[in-house]
């Protein structure tokens, strides 16, 4: 059976996301941003919770775990090269290890950048992933313990992933990453109809994501560093495609 997923908004602007395996009852929260909302979507739900994938050691990530695994002696798995950072760890991980929510087959990217040890957990037979803070809709994380080839070479591995995979980012920055976009590419047809579609999302007070990988490719400025029209238009026709991301990074970050 494939799996279920709940989106739910908390904090400020961070989404909390379940995945329900329908056939076992597993239920993982993919990160823990707030004890109360992670709570409430169980409720609402039904499910109950038998996980924690936990994607990056960042309080607004993290700071409902304590709670969550008291009430409900869940198992925390964490990336193994930031685990000192995060309390209540059950199992760590890394490039490649599989991760199981009751029958459903995960396994572990890691995607470095935004903090030195950020993992994403991919789902392939549901064409799903849950990327924490290294990309978002139409935008990417920011990079803060790492460096930008390094950020560059996280998208790449979630490029890679097939088109129609749906990711799950940990916060809604599409609306500013659209306006962003579109100073790097304003003749982006794909670019142009996302943010009529975002527009009417935000306006109907809804979710702008999952997003899927296919139309990133064509929209996130980000994943396109490495095509001569997005390094022409930053004004570095002949650098590597790494530099052209550092940019367009480093633009977003003043913009
Ligand atoms: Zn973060």
């Amino acid at each position: 059976m494939p799996a279920q997923t709940y989106l739910f908004p908390c904090l400020m602007d961070n989404y909390g996301v379940l995945i329900h395996d329908p056939q076992s009852g597993a239920t993982a929260s993919i990160d823990a941003p707030e004890a109360a909302a992670v709570e409430a979507a169980l409720k609402k739900t039904g499910w109950k919770l038998t996980d924690i994938l936990v994607t990056h050691h960042h309080a607004d990530h993290t700071q409902g775990i304590a709670e969550l695994k008291q009430h409900h002696r869940c198992r925390v798995v964490a990336p193994r090269n930031e685990a000192q950072r995060i309390a209540n760890v059950d199992e760590t991980v890394g490039e490649g290890d599989p991760v199981r929510v009751g029958g459903l087959d995960g396994k572990v990217l890691e995607t470095p950048g935004h903090t030195a040890g950020h993992i994403s957990y991919v789902f392939p037979a549901d064409k799903l992933a849950f990327v924490g803070d290294t990309l978002f809709s139409i935008g990417c994380g920011r990079v803060i313990e790492g460096n930008a080839e390094m950020m560059w070479q996280s998208l790449l591995k979630l490029r890679a992933l097939p088109d129609d995979t749906r990711f799950y980012c940990g916060h809604e920055y599409t609306d500013a990453n659209i306006r962003f976009a579109k100073t790097i590419e304003p003749n982006n047809k794909a670019l142009t109809a996302r943010a009529d579609e975002v527009a009417k999302l935000l306006s109907a007070h809804k979710p702008t994501i999952p997003a899927t990988i296919g139309a990133e490719k064509a929209e996130n400025p980000f994943l396109r560093a490495d095509l001569p029209e997005v390094a022409k238009a930053v004004g570095l026709a002949a650098s590597p495609a790494w530099k052209v991301f550092a940019e367009i990074r480093e633009r977003k970050n003043r913009f």
